[in-house]
């Protein structure tokens, strides 16, 4: 028999999808590779609606144990979706296949796998990850209250997280690996009032060291060959993120950076009876609590149209 509704991902997006199908009592399948999703690795989330402050992993725990509680009306399945397509004995049902080498059909699909951040791939990125290492300024840039701290990435990512650090860091280093900023022309233009922000251009980040926590950051001079250390104590890396639709590359429409389109009324794809929601999608901002709520909006709209055909 096939399912209801197929929902893809282990985020909050995937799970308040996965609590409010169950609510409905449409028959689902979720299918996620983990739990949690990508703030998993954040010591402190703050702006989780409901927690004063929350570790990722308790977060996690908790979604987790959250859409276990629904087991009589949710299946889940710890697997990685590879591919969603029609269903080749019946158009009106859609198709996953997961690495585990099973199948599922369903007559909607809600796709939440998230995105995944960029990475420098330099020395210490991993080790300080989380103590001092930062991918998420609008989540702790009031952790870095008083400190110096540099800001890798000057597009629109990397102008944000300047202007989220602003209130709170002593002093911000942007360091850039071109000769310009790039991004929006007038947050560009307010920055470059800020008096405790020094633009670092032509700049390679090197390595990232401290022992326990981070405490300075190497990089390279390209225009002089020499080699160069900011005393930081945190190093926010906005160069960008890569959204995981590769399961529905070349099936729904994406963007030129390819991330799911959606109307963001109903979070429909451009494929009828898929739905996409959270940060897979062109959504604006990346949050868990825009992410949840975009999902809710996905369920209950895919809901109608299981019930109405609209
Ligand atoms: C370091 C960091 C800290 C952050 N801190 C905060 C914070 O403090 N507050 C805040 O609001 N936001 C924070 N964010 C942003 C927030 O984590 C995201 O906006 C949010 O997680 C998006 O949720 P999502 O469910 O759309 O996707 P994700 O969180 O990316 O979750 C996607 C899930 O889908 C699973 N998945 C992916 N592909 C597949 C597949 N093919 N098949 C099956 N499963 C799959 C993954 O395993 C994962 O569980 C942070 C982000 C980062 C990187």
């Amino acid at each position: 028999m096939p399912y209801d509704i197929v929902i893809i991902g282990g985020g909050p997006a995937a799970v308040s999808a996965g609590v409010y199908a169950a609510r409905k009592k449409a028959k689902t399948l979720l299918v996620a590779e983990s739990f949690g999703g990508q703030s998993i690795v954040s010591a402190d989330i703050h702006n989780w609606i409901g927690e004063r402050s929350i570790s990722g992993i308790v977060l996690a725990e908790k979604l987790e144990e959250h859409i276990r509680g629904y087991k009589d009306d949710v299946d889940i399945w710890s697997d990685r979706v590879e591919s969603v397509t029609r269903s080749a004995s019946d158009t009106n049902l859609f198709s996953i296949t997961t690495k585990a080498g099973k199948s599922a059909e369903a007559r909607v699909v809600i796709v939440c796998s998230g995105s995944s951040r960029k990475r420098l791939g330099i020395t210490g990125e991993d080790r300080l990850d989380g103590k001092g290492v930062v991918y998420c300024s609008i989540c702790d840039a009031p952790l870095f209250g008083g400190k110096d701290v540099a800001v890798v990435g000057a597009g629109n990512a990397g102008l944000e997280a300047v202007i989220d650090l602003y209130p709170y860091a002593k002093k911000i280093y942007m360091v850039n690996r071109g000769a310009t900023l790039k991004g929006d022309a007038v947050t560009q233009e307010k920055i470059k009032t800020f008096p405790t922000v020094e633009f670092i251009f032509n700049a390679i980040p090197r390595e990232i060291m401290g022992d326990s926590f981070v405490s300075s950051m190497k990089y390279k001079d390209i225009v002089t060959g020499e080699e160069k250390t900011l005393a930081v104590e945190g190093v926010f890396i906005e160069i960008g993120s890569i959204p995981n639709s590769g399961l529905v590359k070349g099936f729904v429409e994406t963007d030129e950076i390819s991330r799911i389109k959606v109307d963001p009324r109903t979070m429909r794809t451009s494929v009828v009876g898929v739905w996409a929601a959270g940060d897979v999608t062109d959504s604006l901002y990346q949050q868990n609590n825009i992410a949840a709520g975009d999902a809710v909006r996905a369920l209950l709209n895919a809901h109608t149209y299981l019930h109405s055909g609209k």
